[in-house]
């Protein structure tokens, strides 16, 4: 365990209440922040308040509304788009993109974490499931985090724990935490705002839960 304090990006879905949990074993302290950015399902705010309350995580709300103001199109955040369920043919990035959204988070929680003494950043993103996301890639994460170190001038360390494992991989994880049925109940990762096990068709749903078949298949057949 690592004797200091970690910052987790805590939007309160599954792959960032998996990297909370993660945090907590790895970290001596844990602190929270949840973005709102106009995302249409504030239950996924309300979520995770109830969980980081529960594992007596500090935890704070940040409002970045003002992205979603900065480009259109984005089914998320949009009230009157539809969230496509496959992503067009040709086209370079699904409609659930909101453009900057993790250099903003990052540089944000960095920002933060640097006034509260903390250089420990955690952040869910995957490259393995990065549906067509370039800001969860792994080279624009080691560019930010180089580029964050410089502008402040500061240590900080991005940590990506899912950057490399899908979908079923990280409810391993998370069985291997001892928090499955804890992700499985009360996270939000459902583009139409349905906790737990969500709506079934929309393409967070699947990957959700095709990964969760593949994972207790894989747990079935040890
Ligand atoms: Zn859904």
């Amino acid at each position: 365990m690592i004797n200091e304090t970690a910052l987790v990006v805590f939007s309160g879905g599954q792959d960032s209440t998996t990297c909370l949990y993660w945090a907590l074993k790895e970290f001596a302290h844990v602190r929270a922040i949840t973005f709102i950015y106009g995302q249409k399902h504030v239950l996924e705010v309300e979520l995770a308040e109830k969980i980081a309350k529960r594992e007596g995580v500090e935890w704070e709300m940040m409002d970045v509304s003002f992205i979603s103001k900065l480009s259109t199109g984005c089914s998320l955040t949009d009230t009157t788009l539809e969230i496509e369920e496959e992503k067009e043919e040709g086209k370079l990035c699904p409609s659930t993109f909101v453009p900057g959204r993790n250099m903003f988070f990052l540089s944000i929680a960095a920002v933060r974490a640097r006034e509260l003494g903390i250089r420990h950043i955690v952040t869910g993103v995957s490259q393995t499931d990065y549906s067509g996301y370039p800001d969860c890639r792994d080279a624009f994460i080691k560019s930010l985090n180089v580029t964050m170190n410089l502008a402040m001038d500061e240590q900080f360390v991005l940590h990506t724990p899912l950057m490399w494992i899908d979908k079923a991989q990280t409810w391993e994880l998370a069985d291997n935490l001892g928090v499955l049925d804890i992700i499985r109940r009360d996270t939000l990762t459902c583009y139409n705002g349905i906790p737990g096990d969500g709506c079934g068709h929309c393409p967070s749903c699947k990957l959700r839960r095709e990964g969760l078949e593949k994972y207790l298949a894989m747990k079935e057949n040890k």
